[in-house]
């Protein structure tokens, strides 16, 4: 029995990595058959006339989980964001990045163990934008309380559901009252509700930062809107060794789509440098989520075993030059397949 997951490499180094987690998900005999699909420039490129074609939706749609690499957007000009557009499509309203030391990865910090949870489908990130007059352009901060409600109802059922004791709430309702206010307020009202037993706190996302930069190791669920999350998520992989390290899930009621928090990375693409563990650890929560999906232990199994061989792969000195080492892409997964054991 396989699992049928839509396979979208994307842009830049997306193939790079992509291709390298595939390879240690076979070599860990996980099972799981891909189904190409296209999105971004590589869609463009392959003769497609859209960056996000209807075939690759209705892929998602039909096998309801996909593994994905980055896609490029342009800065400042240019077509909206494939990612953003994927996501709201498809509804995956939620996203959970945990971003955790690794043993072999010299940080700062040890011993951080977070999750940030980011609401996947409003804020700022709408992308709704009008240049009222010439030299003066308004972009729109969309909240409603039904999105705001979901989100944090999702993200006590995950502290809930993986024991986990308090979630952080990083807002900015001094100042923007209405939108992060609502947030905020929705937040209050679904703890008070129904997970008195998780502590809950609301800090301003400038003061929040300075903790986490400080103490990270206070922090547990991190729970906020849409474009906070995207700046907090990369903050957050910094704390840990960086962008190649932070791998995240875009979550629905229908599907599910797994990638790194990391872009295309243009400049190191084609360079067979990128680290592929970003994605190899979203693959690995890919995996946990059709383990419990469909109740298969045995895929849970598979799941802890390639965490296991990347986590041996990193205390034994195996690094990528993002982590300060000097591993290519396909030497570090393949150290990771010589650790599955
Ligand atoms: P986007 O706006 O598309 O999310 P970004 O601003 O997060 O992109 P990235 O494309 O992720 O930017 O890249 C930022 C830098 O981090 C890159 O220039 C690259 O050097 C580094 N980087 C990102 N991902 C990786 C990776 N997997 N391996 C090594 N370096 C990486």
């Amino acid at each position: 029995m396989k699992y049928k997951v839509v396979l979208v490499p994307g842009d830049g180094i997306g193939p790079e990595v992509a291709a390298a987690a595939c390879d240690i998900l076979k070599a860990a005999n996980a099972p799981i058959e891909w189904v190409q699909a296209l999105a971004g420039v590589a869609a463009l490129e392959a003769g497609e006339k859209e960056l996000l074609p209807a075939s690759t939706i209705a892929a998602i749609r039909e096998h309801r989980v996909a593994l994905k690499g980055p896609c490029t957007t342009p800065v400042g000009g240019g077509f909206s964001s494939v990612n953003v557009a994927m996501r709201k499509t498809l509804d995956l309203y939620g996203a959970v990045r945990p971003v955790r030391s690794l043993a072999g990865v010299k940080t700062r910090f040890e011993n951080v163990d977070l999750v940030v949870v980011r609401e996947n489908t409003e804020g700022l990130y709408a992308g709704i934008e009008n240049e009222i007059t010439q030299g003066v352009v308004t972009s729109v901060k969309v909240a409603t309380r039904q999105a705001c409600l979901r989100i944090a109802d999702f993200a006590f059922r995950y502290a809930v559901h993986r024991n986990r004791k308090k979630v952080s709430v990083f807002h900015k309702a001094n100042i923007m009252k209405l939108s992060d206010g609502m947030f905020i307020r929705c937040a209050r009202e679904v703890h008070d509700a129904k997970y008195q037993q998780i502590v809950y706190e609301e800090l301003i996302i400038d003061a929040a930062c300075m903790r986490l930069v400080q103490d990270p190791t206070r922090f547990d669920v991190l729970l906020m809107e849409n474009l906070y999350g995207d700046v907090i998520s990369d903050l957050c992989a910094g704390l840990v060794g960086g962008l190649g390290v932070v791998p995240g899930a875009n979550l629905g009621e229908n599907c599910a789509i797994f990638e790194a928090v990391h872009g295309s990375a243009p400049d190191i693409a084609g360079k067979g440098i990128a680290n592929p563990l970003a994605i190899t650890m979203s693959a690995v929560m890919m995996l946990n989520y059709i383990a419990e999906m469909h109740g298969d232990a045995a895929v849970a199994a598979t799941a802890t075993r390639i965490r296991g061989a990347y986590d041996r792969a990193l205390q034994e000195g195996c690094r990528t030059r993002d982590l300060g080492g000097e591993l290519s892409t396909r030497q570090f997964a393949d150290a990771v397949i010589a650790r599955l054991g």
